[in-house]
Formats: structure tokens, sequence, C-alpha cells
């Protein structure tokens, strides 16, 4: 495993970004929704780093990915889901890959009719990005490798490390 984003470089893009949607939402009603299981830590660290009110809720988004890092058929259970009407949304997710989890979720979240609907990510692999937008917000670009950390699993594993770290080769069996 190898560090590609350590713990204090996180942890001040993740304030700065918080400062920035904190203007950006100043006088707005802002509802937060996090993507589970990937955006919890982000979530826990970006909520607490915008110093204007705000709700929280959540939705899960899986894709049957078992042991592979290959994703699968996407399944969104939305039962946790507060009222959106009248609400501007930020949808937090941990990464935007090829885009497509965040497009399906997005138009569920948009079939509620909110005041307005934005993306924000901590990580963007562009370069694997297979739709024709990408996040709102982003708190780090990285290249096409499969990563961990920070929210971020394999096979459920390794979420709890306070830093980004790429997996490679024998790490992936
Ligand atoms: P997308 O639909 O944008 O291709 O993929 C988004 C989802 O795939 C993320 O929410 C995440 O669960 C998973 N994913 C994509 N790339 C990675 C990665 O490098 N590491 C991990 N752990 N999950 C990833
Ligand atoms: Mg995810």
């Amino acid at each position: 495993m190898k560090v590609l984003i350590d713990q204090n470089e996180i942890n001040s893009r993740v304030i700065a970004l918080g400062r920035e949607l904190a203007q950006e939402y100043q006088g707005r009603p802002l509802t937060i929704i996090g993507i589970l299981a990937g955006s919890l830590v982000l979530l826990a660290d970006l909520i607490r780093a915008i110093d204007v009110p705000h709700q929280v809720g959540l939705l899960q988004a899986s894709s049957y990915r078992g042991k592979s890092t290959k994703p699968g058929e996407l399944f969104v259970n939305l039962d946790y889901l507060p009222d959106l009407s009248e609400r501007d949304v930020l949808l937090v997710d941990d990464i935007f890959d090829t885009g497509k989890t965040m497009q399906k979720v997005m138009a569920q979240i948009n079939e509620q009719e909110p005041r307005s609907l934005k993306t924000a990510v901590l990580l963007w692999k562009e370069e694997a990005t297979e739709v024709d937008f990408g996040p709102d917000y982003h708190c780090f670009k990285i290249p096409d490798h499969f990563v961990v950390g920070y929210g971020l699993d394999f096979n459920n594993e390794y979420r709890h490390l306070p830093f980004i770290a790429s997996l490679e080769g024998s790490d992936l069996v």
C-alpha cells in the first residue's frame, strides 16, 4: 500500500472546502446528503467545517462489487432521505470515478424537485469519468488507481485509515 494523500493534506483541504461552502450557502436552506458508506468520514469532517446552519441526511448507493474493484449494477436506497422540497441540496460522496453513481443518484434526488442540487467529493478520477459533467466541488484529483482509506474500502476493509492510499498487486486479492 502506498500513501497518496496524507492526513494533514486531507484535513486542510476539507476545512478550506467547508469555508467555501459556508459562503456559498449562507442564508440558504442547505441539506447535505451523504452517500453511504464511502462518504461517512468526509461527511463527518465536512459538516463540522461548514459554519452555517444545515440539515444532514443519508442515502445508500451500492454496486454489488463484492470482492471485485469493478462495480456491478447500482442499487440506490432512499429510505433514510429527508424531504428535500424547497431545500438546496449538496450531495457528498467519497469519489467521482466514472460518474455513473452520481448521475443515477442525482436523477433520483431531482424527482423531489429541490431548490438546487450540487455535488461535492473528496476525490475525482477525471481521466476515468464517462459522464458529460464533473463534481461541482472536489478536494483532490487523482490518477485512475484503486484507492482506500478515509471512508473508501476494499472488500469493506480499510475505511478507517485517516489517509488515502493506493492498493496494488498483492493487496488486491
Ligand atoms: P462511479 O459510479 O463514479 O464510477 O463510482 C463511484 C463509486 O465507486 C464510489 O462511490 C466508490 O464506492 C467506488 N469507487 C470508485 N473508484 C474507487 C476507488 O479507487 N476505490 C474505492 N475504494 N472505491 C472506488
Ligand atoms: Mg460509494
